[in-house]
This record gives structure tokens, C-alpha cells and sequence, in this order.
């Protein structure tokens, strides 16, 4: 009794509706008995949601709320749908169930919506502009094929028009929700992968239906795509069933998108589908609709530019960057390094260095393992960090030292920037491990250069030195070297 779940059964039930509403139809079954299969899956789908958010208890429920509300919307429409169908099978668009699907599309996706800005809070650009290709690719399409067609037709009225392009639009909405939830889905649970499923079929059901419907063929499909709508509300369904629906909208542990292989083929195809589409329709002798394409593709390649400037940028930061602590590394301070003695140099200001070299590192790594050591490390790299004056450039020079460049400074500054370090090191305990409180020591070595020249190399030596000294001396003290004043000013 206690294997059987919930989803489980409810996907049982919405499997045997499907079959029923696919052949039945096929095998020539009344329309009642068929429609009867399907109208239990539209009306039982908000039921199922809610009773999903009760047994499930979401700590914030609005988002299923919403799409609750959205599969309301869609059962009522249907059963007016089928009821206009069984009573007279004449519509005149607008009918109010038009107005009725059209809301659950738009309720759908704004609780899509509250998701992705539950799972991924902020302003992500990237994944911003990879939905956007893959929108204006996908908006093309449905322009040529969905749009413009309806627009042309001149048997419709207005408002059949209207009603007719606003079922792909808003469909197209949801898609582009939808990758947009993908691409940045941080963990993959059963519930989200349930949602996937209903977007999906969902989407494909519906297109399916336009295209069909454009080459007047109807009647061919119907089944399948009834069946195909069946299944997916019952996934939506089983997706608020589903246990892991508490999860759901927990933050995206993935800090920053990349261009993964799946990510990339779908923007390569999304790319190539606006030319391509126009070749096919040169090829097949079809009228052209050349500024619309190349307004699609000048968008897509300064997006792709875009996207492009942002990947070298973050690869940029990630080499300068350490991984451990998230200060700057050995190779970008040493750049830096030079550059700043040249402008010091030029416009004459002072530079101080400290060199801190935390003391007895190897015990901590002994006592409390490799992962205490690192805790101490990103600790000391935090206060460091928030100590530094502004301007000051913080490095990790290596395992257990960190380097602080400070432009600006004056003769008495450097010894009490030198002991305020080591004094906010050695003066709060640090958390080794979730039980453990030590207290850790550093040596400071510093060093300044006042004259207008500096040599990098030496204002390194001279810290070094000091640091040495600071060691030698006991531990836990800060050195100051005597000023620096190369004797013969370089320029380097
Ligand atoms: P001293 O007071 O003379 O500086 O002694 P110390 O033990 O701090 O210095 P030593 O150079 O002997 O040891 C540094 C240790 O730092 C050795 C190495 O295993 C450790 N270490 C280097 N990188 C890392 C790291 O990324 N994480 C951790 N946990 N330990 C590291
Ligand atoms: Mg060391
Ligand atoms: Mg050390």
C-alpha cells in the first residue's frame, strides 16, 4: 500500500483516458464517449493540483496556485468546447471558451515565470539572450506559418483573426518560458522534469493541430492529438503530485550558465533555422520575405556577439581569479604588479605591499583536515577582503600567503596598515569546523616604495624580508623594511 503513490495512480488513470479518447475515436465510438475520457483528465487536473499542493504543502504555494487556476480556465473552456461541438458543432471565434484556453496559456506561463524567478532570483543575462535567439528563431516561424497566413486569409473577420494568431503567440510565450526554465535548471528533480513533459507535448500537440489545421486535415489527427493532450495535462498534474514539488522552486546551485554542448546545439539550430527557412522557400519558389529574415538574423548575430563578449569575460575573470578563496590569483597580481609601479612611477606616489603568511598552517591541516584548512583560507581571504582600503589589490600568492598592494600610501601609514592586518587575523576566532572555534595567526611582512621610481622585483624582495624577519622573530608580528629608494630610477 505504501508503493502506491498518488502520481503513480493518477498517471495510471490518465494513460487508460488517453487510450480511450484515441481510439475511441478511431474505432468510431461516439463522440460522448470519447469526449467523456478527455473532459475527466481536463476537470480532474486542477483538482489534482490542489490536492498536490495540500498533501505536498509547497513552502510557497502561489506558483501552483496559479497554474491551478490556469487548468481551471482550461476545463471549463473545454467543456463548453465539447458542449458547443455536441449541441450545434457551429462556432463563431471569439466563443468564450477561446477566451477561456487562451487564459490558462497565459496563467501557465506566468507560473512558469514564478518559478524560474524563484529558482534563479536576479538578473541573468545570459540566459536572457540565449532564450531570445531561440524566441526570435521560433517567432519566424510562427510568423510565416501561423501569423501572416491567418492575416491574409480574407474569409475571417477581425476578431477571428485576432483570436486565431493569439493561440501560436501565446504558445510561442510558453516555449521560450520553458527554455528559458531549461536552460537554467540547477537541479533536476522528478517534478521538473514532469513540467518539462507537459511543456513539451503540450506545445507539440498544439502545433501540431495548427499545421494540420492550415492544410485542412483535421479530422486525420484529432485523435492523436486529443491523446497527446490528455497525457500532457495529466503530467502537469502528476508534477504537483509528485513528492519533489517542495524542491521545486529551491535556488539553481549553478552560479554562472556556460556553454554546454546541449546549450549550444539548440542555439546553433535556432541560428540556422531563419536562414535555412529562407533557402527552403527560394528553393520551393515561395515568395520571400527578405527584411523580416534579415531583420531575424542581424538580431541573432549581435546576440551571439553579445553572448560571445560575455564568455570571454567570465573566462577572463576565472583565470584572474583564485578558486578557493575568490580573491585575485598569483598570475593577475603579478601583472598588476608591474603596472602599477609604472603609474606610480609616473604620477609619484607611494606603494605599499604586504606579504601575510598565515603561521602553522600545517597544524591546522593536521588537526582538522585539508577541508578546515580551506575554511580558514576562505576566512581569512573574507576579512582580508573587507579590511583592504579602497584601491588596495588583494591577492593568494600561494598555499597559505596572501599579498595586499596598497597604492597611496604615505611613511607612517604602512606599520599601522601592517598591524591592523595581523591584528584582524589573530583577534577573532575562526570557525575550523562547525564545531571548532581557533584562533589563527599570520606574519606580515611589508615593504614600501615612496621615491618616484619602483622596481617590482625589489619591492617583492624587500616584503619577502620583512616577512622572513616577522618569522624568525616569533610569529604573529608585523615587519616593516626600511623605505625603498633604487638608487637608479628604472622605468620598467
Ligand atoms: P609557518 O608558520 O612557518 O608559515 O608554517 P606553516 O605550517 O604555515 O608553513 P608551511 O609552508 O610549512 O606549510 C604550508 C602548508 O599549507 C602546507 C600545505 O599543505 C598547506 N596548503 C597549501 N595550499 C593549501 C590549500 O589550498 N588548502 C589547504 N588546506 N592547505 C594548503
Ligand atoms: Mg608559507
Ligand atoms: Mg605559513
Amino acid at each position: 500500500m505504501d508503493r502506491i503513490r498518488p502520481w503513480r495512480l493518477w498517471l495510471v488513470v490518465v494513460a487508460v483516458c488517453a487510450l480511450i479518447r484515441c481510439a475511441g475515436q478511431l474505432a468510431g465510438l461516439p463522440y460522448l464517449a470519447y469526449e467523456l475520457a478527455y473532459t475527466t483528465v481536463t476537470c480532474s487536473t486542477p483538482i489534482m493540483i490542489v490536492i498536490g499542493i495540500l498533501l505536498n504543502r509547497p513552502a510557497r504555494p502561489a506558483g501552483w496556485i496559479v497554474l491551478a487556476l490556469g487548468q481551471f480556465c482550461y476545463a471549463v473552456a473545454d467543456v463548453l468546447y465539447s458542449f458547443d461541438i455536441w449541441s450545434t458543432g457551429t462556432m463563431t471565434e471569439p466563443t468564450p471558451s477561446d477566451l477561456l484556453y487562451l487564459s490558462s496559456t497565459v496563467l501557465a506561463g506566468a507560473a512558469v515565470l514564478i518559478f524560474i524567478r524563484r529558482r534563479t532570483p536576479g538578473w541573468d543575462l545570459a540566459t536572457g539572450i540565449d532564450a531570445l535567439v531561440v524566441a526570435i528563431s521560433a517567432g519566424l516561424l510562427t510568423w510565416e506559418f501561423f501569423v501572416e497566413p491567418v492575416a491574409r486569409d480574407s474569409d475571417l473577420t477581425f476578431s477571428a483573426k485576432l483570436t486565431e494568431v493569439a493561440y501560436p503567440i501565446l504558445d510561442l510565450m510558453l516555449l521560450i518560458l520553458a527554455v528559458r526554465l531549461l536552460l537554467r535548471s540547477g537541479g533536476r528533480t522528478p517534478s521538473l522534469n514532469l513540467l518539462f513533459g507537459y511543456l513539451l507535448l503540450m506545445f507539440g500537440a498544439d502545433t501540431a493541430y495548427a499545421i494540420v489545421g492550415l492544410l485542412g486535415g483535421e479530422n486525420a489527427t484529432e485523435p492523436f492529438t486529443g491523446g497527446v493532450w490528455v497525457i500532457s495535462l495529466g503530467l502537469i498534474a502528476a508534477c504537483a503530485l509528485h513528492p519533489s514539488m517542495r524542491d521545486f522552486d529551491s535556488r539553481s546551485q549553478i552560479s554562472a550558465p556556460d556553454a554546454t554542448p546541449a546549450r549550444l546545439t539548440m542555439l546553433t539550430c535556432a541560428v540556422l533555422m531563419v536562414p535555412g527557412l529562407q533557402l527552403a522557400e527560394h528553393l520551393a519558389g515561395l515568395p520571400l520575405n527578405i527584411p523580416l529574415t534579415s531583420i531575424a538574423c542581424a538580431i541573432m548575430f549581435l546576440l551571439v556577439l553579445a553572448r560571445m563578449a560575455g564568455l570571454v569575460a567570465a573566462q577572463r575573470r576565472a583565470a584572474d581569479t583564485d578558486g578557493l578563496t575568490g580573491v585575485h590569483n598569483r598570475r593577475y597580481f603579478e601583472e598588476a604588479l608591474v603596472t602599477e609601479c609604472r603609474r606610480a612611477a609616473r604620477a609619484g606616489y607611494g606603494l605599499g605591499l604586504l606579504m601575510i603568511d598565515i603561521d602553522h598552517f600545517k597544524r591546522i591541516n593536521d588537526t582538522y583536515g585539508h577541508p578546515g584548512g580551506d575554511r580558514v583560507l576562505r576566512e581569512l581571504a573574507q576579512r582580508l577582503a573587507a579590511g583592504a582600503r579602497a584601491g588596495a589589490l588583494l591577492a593568494r600568492y600561494g598555499g597559505e600567503e596572501f599579498i595586499a598592494l596598497i597604492p597611496h600610501v604615505t611613511a607612517g601609514e604602512l606599520p599601522q596598515i601592517a598591524e591592523r592586518t595581523r591584528m584582524a587575523i589573530a583577534d577573532l576566532p575562526i570557525a575550523v569546523t562547525d564545531q571548532a572555534l581557533i584562533t589563527v595567526t599570520a606574519s606580515v611582512g611589508a615593504a614600501a616604495s615612496l621615491s618616484p621610481a619602483t622596481d617590482p622585483a625589489e619591492l617583492l624582495r624587500a616584503a619577502d624580508q620583512a616577512l622572513y624577519a616577522a618569522k624568525s622573530a616569533g610569529r604573529n608580528r608585523a615587519v616593516v623594511a626600511p623605505d625603498l629608494h633604487t638608487p637608479t630610477p628604472t622605468r620598467t
